[in-house]
């Protein structure tokens, strides 16, 4: 008798293969789409989902029957809901990275699909019994177990403290610490939806009450909270997130912000707001943490999320509500692995999700921008600090004018306004964003400028670790003292400056003030990030140096005075963006000062004052240079006017990433609409040993640049050592 032909399902596996693969579902699994299984693959065995069928259906006709493996076994853990599968499919569509590649943001490790181990960690024991003997080293652990609100692992607790783990056990053993097992999965607090937020003013109020429309419309908008630094765009969204919970007991919100915003005090204030630790998703969080966020969104009790973009990817079960805080904040575009722009992901699941969305800034993008004017996105403006707090006053040093000493960057305008501003008791940021002493080492001997031996760049003089460093591939050596070159002793001198340059500067004027260096490399964990804001809060500090993490979210009441050091710096290159980003950069950083009742200044030194952004900048028109923008873009077709696409060859055999790019180029299809630049060497001609040949796809809004990828990139076989990345909506040109 012939055998029932097995049911088949399609299982798509989380690695950037072509799509699902046909599996046949043994008789004592019921498989659903959704559900995690595992699969033969070769001789590997694999976890994966089963996915739904575009047709609806879940098998495959055309498939030699005999050639079929059955699914090896279902996993537990809650099924993947239809909207997020559809969620990858659509990344998937428009990022042409393959399906498995997006599913993989989704099932990160896999790890979180074990069954769960109970776990020994520790959080701060009530009191530290007396006589245990404190050091820095003990204070900085105590500092962070404090700040946990999850018990973590003597090397997690280590790791975030910046100490070895010994010194974490030896606090536990004198009983300073409190050991605790752990359900790995413990379930969030639910947020207590009866507490109040803060009594808002009236602009504030009118804004809440329009995104709460939404929310009860139960339907899909995007809308803009432009408001100035300071101006309470969080306590709006906050309500707005209050609402949409209220609304539904299982609705699930997700508050977005860039990495580096992502601070505690961030999450305590979500924390007081709602009576209850939001589930949190960053790069900081150890394993347990990462796991325990992903199995609680994935069952639905997690109903408060805040995370940098790739919480986008979480499993949710019923999300109702995304907020996108500093939506204009370039780190919302990934640069590695798939390519995608997380604030547009996010529009486009809430679009498909049929739930509203917010997007929040000071400094809002152009697309954003082009897309509120145009009334696709409605805007709700807050143009005042909360509680009459004065927007800082803006003033141009023209450098040419006010040049500084050989070998010194600060003009005697800004030094005199630092002068001022400590001796009224008060305190300045100096503001750089170039990590490092020097961006160039230079031997005066023979001219050899330091280069990474595998890349294009220039190594960073870093004079903290006494290493050059390349800033792309964070390769490194340690500085030599003679030149590499020409052998010379002692002939390698430093170009131009990096903040810990700056900050030398500012200790040889200032030798009786306090100065410190917030850098990325300075501040290496989150317990030092904590100790240098809380010494900054505290007035320990009287001078900052500080790079792009200073720029953002801070609150120093005391800080009064923010010196740009170069503010042309980011205006330079050929980015589409270099205007705009510098525009908010700057505008961010300006507006940490004078944030409270002490009025605040910024000084921004330029080379070149009457650019259009340092001069846009200076005057606080906004409207006027966003105007410029704008009219430049739409001249030259690109976003949001157009689209973009990069298309990136690389490969270490040059001749073979020079001949593919010929054939390439040899076999443009003809588009309507569409122009293709190129092939040219990329601005980073060598990074990490690979050759690097750039093209730039543009076409109409109206034309599907992705279809016309699909087309050209099928037809056209290349060399198998040869990579190629498609990046639609790039956001790097190098
Ligand atoms: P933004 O997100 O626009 O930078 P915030 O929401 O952080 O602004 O508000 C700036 C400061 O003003 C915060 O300390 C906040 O608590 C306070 N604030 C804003 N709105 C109110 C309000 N309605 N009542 C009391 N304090 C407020």
């Amino acid at each position: 008798m012939e055998q029932p032909a097995p049911r088949l399902v399609r299982v798509l596996v989380p690695l950037p293969l072509a799509g699902p693969y046909t599996y046949a579902e043994p008789d004592d699994l019921e498989l659903a789409p959704g559900d995690y299984v595992t699969v033969p693959l070769g001789p590997r065995h694999v976890r994966g989902v089963v996915w739904p069928d575009a047709a609806g259906g879940t098998a495959d006709a055309e498939i030699d029957l005999k050639k079929v493996k059955p699914v090896l076994e279902r996993l537990d853990a809650p099924r993947l809901s239809v909207e997020v599968m559809n969620f990858v499919d659509w990344v998937s569509a428009y990022t042409l990275f393959p399906q498995g590649a997006v599913l993989r943001m989704v099932m990160r490790s896999g790890s979180q699909l074990d069954p769960p181990r109970p776990q020994t960690g520790y959080l701060a024991a009530p009191r530290v019994p007396e006589g245990v003997k404190m050091t820095p080293q003990r204070e900085k652990v105590l500092a962070t177990v404090r700040g946990l609100n999850f018990p973590e692992t003597p090397a997690e607790i280590a790791r975030r403290a910046g100490v070895s783990d010994g010194v974490v056990r030896a606090l536990a053993d004198a009983g300073a610490l409190e050991k605790i097992e752990t359900d790995p999965d413990a379930p969030f607090e639910a947020p207590n939806l009866g507490r109040r937020g803060k009594t808002l003013s009236p602009e504030q109020a009118d804004a809440a009450d329009k995104i709460r429309r939404h929310i009860e419309a139960r339907e899909y908008a995007c809308t803009l909270i432009d408001g100035v630094t300071g101006s309470g765009k969080t306590e709006v969204y906050l309500e707005a997130a209050a609402a949409a919970l209220k609304q539904d007991p299982g609705a699930q919100v997700l508050v977005m912000l860039p990495e580096i915003a992502l601070t505690l005090p961030f999450l305590k204030r979500l924390e007081e707001r709602f009576g209850a630790a939001p589930a949190p998703w960053h790069s900081d969080l150890g394993q347990a943490g990462r796991r325990r966020t992903w199995r609680r969104v994935a069952d639905g009790s997690a109903r408060l999320v805040v995370g940098a973009r790739s919480a986008l990817f979480l499993p949710f079960r019923n999300l109702k509500l995304i907020i996108v805080d500093e939506e204009h904040d370039p780190a919302y575009k990934q640069q590695d692995g798939v390519l995608y722009q997380a604030r547009d992901m996010a529009i486009l699941r809430a679009a498909h999700g049929g739930f509203p969305i917010v997007l929040a800034s000071a400094t809002p993008s152009l697309e954003t921008a082009v897309n509120a004017q145009g009334g696709r996105y409605e805007t709700v403006q807050l143009p005042s600090r909360f509680g009459g707090a004065s927007m800082p006053d803006i003033g141009l040093i023209d450098m040419r004018e006010n040049p500084p000493e050989k070998q010194e960057w600060l003009s005697s305008v800004l030094i005199r306004a630092v002068n001022d501003t400590l001796a009224r008791g008060e305190q300045a940021m100096l503001f750089l964003n170039r990590r490092g002493y020097a961006p160039l080492t230079i031997c005066r001997k023979c001219g050899e400028r330091m280069t990474a031996p595998d890349s294009d760049t220039w190594l960073v003089e870093h004079r903290f670790s006494n290493r050059l460093v390349c800033h792309h591939t964070g390769y490194s050596i340690p500085r030599p003292d003679t030149c590499p070159h020409c052998g010379a002793h002692d002939s390698l001198a430093a170009c131009g400056p990096g903040v810990e340059r700056i900050a030398e500067e500012a200790a040889r004027l200032w030798p009786e003030k306090q100065i410190a260096i917030f850098s990325s490399d300075t501040v290496m964990n989150p317990a030092a990030g904590q100790e240098l804001l809380a010494r900054m809060k505290d007035g320990g500090i009287d001078i900052l140096v500080a790079t792009q993490v200073a720029a953002k979210g801070h609150h120093f009441p005391n800080l009064t005075l923010v010196g740009v050091v170069d503010a042309d710096l980011g205006l330079v290159g050929g980015d589409l963006r270099a205007g705009e980003r510098t525009w908010q950069l700057l505008s961010q950083v300006i507006g940490r000062a004078g944030r409270e009742e002490k009025p605040g200044r910024a000084l921004l030194q330029s080379y070149q004052p009457e650019h259009p952004v340092i001069a846009g900048l200076a005057s606080g028109d906004r409207d006027a240079f966003m105007e410029a923008e704008r009219d430049g873009r739409e001249m030259l077709g690109f976003p949001p006017f157009g689209r973009l696409a990069a298309l990136v060859l690389s490969g270490e055999n040059e001749q073979h990433v020079n001949s593919a790019a010929r054939m390439l180029a040899a076999q443009v299809p003809h588009g309507q609409g569409i122009e293709v630049w190129g092939p040219a060497p990329a601005p980073l001609y060598r990074l990490r040993g690979s050759y690097r040949v750039r093209f730039l796809i543009k076409a109409a809004r109206d034309v599907s640049i992705q279809n016309f990828l699909r087309a050209w990139l099928t037809d056209v076989k290349i060399h198998s050592s040869v990579r190629r990345t498609v990046d639609i909506d790039p956001y790097s040109f190098m």
